[in-house]
């Protein structure tokens, strides 16, 4: 089974941009393609998990979703970074009644483990609000870790208590998730070892 790293999409892959739905608004944040593409070679899926509720809202139209995921897999091609997938819910409660794939529900998660056989005990949530951290840990993923972009730093001033996991990036998101992940898996696929010889 496999691993995967789930990404929240607005403030976190892309500049926040309250109900993006113009592809030509669609700005990377930095240091994004070179944090996806270790993703990538550290074995994981790359999926992104994303409300869209200006569906529901009447804002724009489920075909502009289509268009902005093309231009962010064009932003970023030249960094050699791959994702696997996007998974989106187009529903509001206020507009469209209740829904299992809307975040902080874990159906986006649990669809996209079915769909490819993941792993979520192995699997990492990143995001920058609360409902991303929720999904993840209702999905049991090994961790949900809170960026400082996009709206993370207003989540963190409206916590108590900081969650367990904040780093200021997706980048640095990558790091941690190679420190907690990455050298013991490497290890033994390259000595082909099991860990209790
Ligand atoms: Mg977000
Ligand atoms: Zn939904």
């Amino acid at each position: 089974m496999k691993k995967c790293c789930f990404l929240d999409r607005d403030g976190v892959v892309n500049r926040e941009v309250d109900y993006l739905s113009d592809p030509d608004k669609a700005v990377l944040e930095a240091g994004v393609g070179s944090a996806i593409r270790r993703m990538n070679e550290m074995g994981f899926y790359v999926i992104v998990v994303t409300n869209q509720s200006g569906v529901a809202r009447g804002l724009y139209p489920e075909s502009a979703i289509a268009l902005v995921h093309a231009k962010i897999r064009e932003l970023l091609a030249p960094s050699g970074a791959r994702i696997d997938d996007f998974f989106y819910c187009p529903h509001h409660p206020d507009f469209s009644g209740p829904c299992e794939c809307r975040k902080p529900n874990p159906g986006m998660l649990l669809a996209a483990a079915a769909k490819y056989g993941i792993d979520l005990s192995r699997s990492y949530m990143v995001g920058d609000r609360v409902s991303d951290l929720t999904a993840g840990e209702r999905a049991h993923c090994r961790a949900s870790i809170l960026v400082r972009t996009g709206y993370g730093e207003k989540t963190l001033s409206k916590l108590a208590e900081p969650p367990k996991y904040v780093v200021d990036n997706l980048a640095a998101a990558t790091d941690l998730i190679f420190q907690m992940d990455g050298p013991d898996q490497t290890r033994a696929a390259s000595s082909g070892v099991s860990e209790t010889a």
